[in-house]
């Protein structure tokens, strides 16, 4: 599905992102840097060391206590088909007590500000934080898109950007919301 949002397109589809041909691709990572499981992992392995080594002098110059919960940076793409990968740090669900909802939007504003700010045209973003981080999935996508929506309405320098989900079911999820929020 694709949506006219502003200037920009918002396209909803389901595959794997570390196979997506777009400027940026996102990471969900951790506050290590270090690498993990899910999209992570898959993201290091596919590109190859020399992302961990940017994100290694990352830590080593900036975040030396780890990346914060909702803030981003960027590496290069080492050998995946896009260009940059931006990691940010989505919140681990603790029960939606504890700010977990304004953290996920700060992790998606923060993201596509520092697509904006690096003149990425095209990034591609799975569901932060509803895998390992546990954050229930029905609740992410509604933040998720109100986001995209809020940002891409104001900011007309995006050309395309992607959601990947990776599953039929976290596509129609996202397809549901995305239809509520927009038609
Ligand atoms: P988090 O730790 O932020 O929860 P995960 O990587 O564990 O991040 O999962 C985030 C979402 O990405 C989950 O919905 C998971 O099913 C999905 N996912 C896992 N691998 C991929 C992939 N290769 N491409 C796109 N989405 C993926």
């Amino acid at each position: 599905m694709e949506i006219q949002v502003g200037n920009s397109i918002l396209e909803l589809i389901k595959g794997d992102i570390t196979d997506i041909s777009a400027d940026a691709i996102v990471n969900p990572a951790n506050s290590s840097l270090m690498g993990g499981g899910g999209v992570d992992g898959a993201i290091h392995s596919k590109g190859g060391p020399k992302i961990l080594e940017e994100c290694k002098r990352i830590r080593e110059t900036e975040w030396p206590d780890g990346l914060p919960t909702g803030k981003a940076v960027i590496t290069s793409g080492g050998n995946l088909k896009a260009k940059y990968v931006i990691h940010t740090v989505g919140p681990v669900w603790l029960g939606g007590f504890h700010v977990e909802a304004e953290l996920l939007k700060q992790a998606y504003r923060n993201s596509l500000k520092l697509a904006v700010s690096k003149g990425i045209k095209s990034i591609a973003f799975p569901s932060i934080s509803t895998g390992a981080y546990g954050y229930p999935i029905e609740e992410a996508s509604q933040i998720a898109v109100k986001t995209f929506k809020d940002f891409l309405e104001k900011e007309g320098k995006l050309e395309k950007v992607i959601f990947v989900l990776f599953s039929d079911y976290d596509l129609e999820i996202y397809l549901h919301v995305a239809k509520q929020i927009f038609i």
